[in-house]
């Protein structure tokens, strides 16, 4: 009974400029992301944007449709024709549905009446539905302020739309609208999320990991590569290029030349760089990282003044005022934090001097990392930098073959 799915726009209704290339861009989204549902049709009125599901299950849809940016929310609703009689047999139908778990749930009807033309107000209609489904379900009870679920009745021309589940989408920007970036990726918990963060706004991301073999593991790498695979599906199904910079030469003559305390703001310094330049080689117009204000050394406001100083990109750090609770929430929720909290070293953790400096001077620090010869090495670094791209397909039957079967919801018709 439940043969569409409404899909309603977020923030980008403020754009008035670009509204209809957003639009446009989420719908495309949309339909590559659900290319191998062959059944569905599509079809766009003004802000809304319907996908008839033709009999297919709602449930892998539904996954699939909370990981695209810029979708505020979603139902699944169910069509019929915009008539009293029509309207009165489909509320039944799914107010029925709703108590079939559990009968003392409480109810509300909001309705929305789209058709001027309809003989009834919206006011009318909710009071005609409301005391035709007290005479015909027995024991139903309504609860205007706390209700358990709310009917909603949306009356148009072309039909009338009723359903009982909303579904909150990621909201933000379609995926990609607001230009490229480059993600600066440890295998931590921060930077995976201040990915997911960047692309929920509309940004696309390629990334960049600095990875010092033999004293970082190759499954540090690929740690970093399961972090991304994770946040792949919420890009615009396209893949992601992850740029693996050799960094064993810089940090070892850091850590050989340059006083201990200064090594870490100064091997940030040669990361901003190095990551500076393949930004404006593969066009990323800011680098993103997870940066977090007084949550390590590097990362007071005078450590970050020093090391974002060799940079005149714009750096974007959505963590930067976050607890670290709610990183944590958000890696949780993204399925990205148990693959983060795995042991293996990452390139900082290697070399960390016991004391390292929370208020670097920047004079001194210029003084000292000019006793390494950083610009070969920097060059020499970006030479052997490997590119290793992330298929989006490969996620996306995972995705598809990992569909608990059992848990597909049938969807009980009851009539
Ligand atoms: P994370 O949890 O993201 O590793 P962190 O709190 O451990 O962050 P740092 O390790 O100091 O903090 O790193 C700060 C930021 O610098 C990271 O969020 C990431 O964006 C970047 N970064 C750190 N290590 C690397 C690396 N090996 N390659 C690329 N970027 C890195
Ligand atoms: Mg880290």
């Amino acid at each position: 009974m439940e043969d569409h799915i409404l899909i309603r726009y977020g923030e980008l209704s403020l754009k008035k400029s670009n509204r209809k290339q957003f639009t446009q861009r989420i719908q495309n989204h949309i339909k590559r992301a659900l290319k191998v549902f062959s059944k569905l049709s599509f079809e766009s009125r003004g802000m809304r944007f319907y996908i008839m599901l033709n009999d297919e299950d709602s449930k892998p849809i539904i996954d699939i449709l909370q990981k695209i940016p810029g979708i505020y929310s979603f139902s699944v609703v169910s069509r019929c024709a915009s008539n009293m009689d029509d309207i009165y047999f489909l509320a039944k139908k799914l107010v029925l549905n709703e108590l079939k778990d559990d009968k003392n749930k409480t109810f509300k009807i909001e309705t929305n009446r789209g058709d001027k033309s309809f003989p009834y107000t919206s006011i009318e209609i909710t009071k005609m539905v409301g005391s035709y489904l007290f005479k015909n379900i027995e024991g139903l009870k309504a609860d205007v302020h706390h209700p358990n679920f709310t009917l909603y009745l949306d009356v148009r021309h072309e039909g009338s739309f009723l359903f009982t589940k909303t579904f909150i989408g990621m909201g933000g920007f379609p995926a990609g609208s607001l230009g490229k970036t480059l993600l600066m990726i440890s295998g931590g918990i921060d930077s995976v999320v201040a990915g997911y963060l960047t692309i929920k706004k509309g940004m696309s991301v390629d990334a960049i990991h600095f990875a010092a073999p033999p004293y970082t593991s190759p499954l540090a790498v690929q740690k970093v590569i399961d972090l991304l695979e994770t946040i792949t599906p919420y890009t615009e199904y396209q893949d992601i290029n992850l740029y693996v910079v050799p960094f064993t030469e810089i940090q070892k003559s850091i850590y050989e030349y340059t006083q201990s305390d200064y090594c870490i703001t100064i091997m940030r310094r040669m990361m901003y760089r190095i990551s500076e330049q393949i930004a404006k080689r593969i066009g990323a117009l800011a680098l993103v990282n997870g940066e977090n204000v007084g949550q390590v050394a590097s990362q007071t406001l005078e450590s970050i003044q020093t090391i974002e100083q060799v940079t005149s990109m714009p750096v974007i750090r959505p963590l930067a005022i976050f607890d670290k609770q709610d990183i944590v929430n958000i890696a949780m929720r993204i399925k990205t934090y148990d693959i983060s909290i795995l042991p293996y070293e990452d390139c900082c953790t290697v070399f960390v001097p016991k004391h390292p400096q929370i208020k670097p001077n920047l004079n001194y620090t210029i003084v000292e990392e000019n006793k390494i010869d950083y610009k070969r090495m920097i060059e020499k670094a970006i030479a052997d930098t490997e590119r290793i791209v992330l298929r989006v397909n490969k996620h996306y039957d995972y995705l598809l073959n990992n569909q608990d079967k059992n848990k597909k919801q049938e969807i009980e018709e009851l009539f």
